[in-house]
């Protein structure tokens, strides 16, 4: 009975080392560990600028920076039953610094409690028209939740429409009461309408959309294999 349960826990230490060295190996996670330990210089080449549409996309990057978690990410915190929903954008200065951008036209909403995430609702989505989808813009307030948002868009504003490339905020740290540091990055997701004028939880992965096609990058971690940038097939059958 003993040999059996030392043999069960050799196998699970054994499973997990090779989890390790296979989280190691991946080149997405190694360039993860150069931003988080990296100096100057090695930050700035995982940086992606791109501040015009790639061709033929109907969005625009919303912030320039290291897109270090990519949508579909099953990397810690999350995992292969709740992978990232969106994809997370890190930035190489302080909080309140490096601007975001509205990915489209579209018309925003900001919850009255929210210190630091905006929603945009597109009413004819680019790729699929006909169907409303929601842009997603969060973690643009520091720490201690002093929002970097601009000040157009209060607490309460709903409806707002802006164009695309429309200057909303810059960057943060915020995430709540956790103490959890997350460094500064926005998160961007599009989320799917509830069919009756609202979005739907956009913390639910099943509830959001690739967004590789909307700009023309490969984002979807299970097609990423270099630092994205703008490329014609920018989607795969995962
Ligand atoms: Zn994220």
């Amino acid at each position: 009975m003993r040999l059996v349960l030392l043999l069960g826990l050799a196998a699970i230490g054994v499973y997990l080392l090779f989890r390790l060295l296979g989280d190691v190996a991946d080149p997405q996670s190694e360039r993860f560990l150069q931003w988080w330990q990296g100096d100057e210089a090695q930050r700035q080449a995982l940086i992606t600028t791109q501040r015009e549409r790639c061709p033929g996309a109907p969005f625009v990057l919303p912030a320039d920076g290291f897109i270090g978690l990519l949508y579909g990410d099953p990397r810690a915190p999350y995992s292969a039953a709740a992978p990232h929903q969106g994809i997370d954008i890190f930035s190489p200065g302080e909080a309140g610094v490096t601007p975001v951008y509205a990915a489209y036209d579209g018309a925003i909403t900001r919850e009255a409690g929210w210190r630091s995430a905006l929603i945009q609702r597109v009413p004819d989505d680019p790729l699929q028209p006909g169907r409303t989808i929601w842009l997603y813009y969060a973690h643009m307030a520091d720490r201690d939740g002093n929002s970097f948002i601009e000040p157009a868009f209060p607490p309460g504003v709903s409806e707002l429409f802006v164009p695309q490339g429309t200057l909303l905020g810059y960057t943060g740290d915020y995430n709540g009461d956790s103490l959890r540091d997350i460094w500064v990055h926005l998160h961007f997701s599009i989320v799917l309408d509830d069919g009756r004028g609202g979005y739907t939880n956009e913390l639910e992965f099943a509830n959001t959309v690739d967004p590789s096609p909307y700009l023309g990058m490969s984002l979807h971690h299970a097609c990423a294999t270099d630092l994205p940038a703008c490329t014609a097939d920018p989607t795969c059958a995962p």
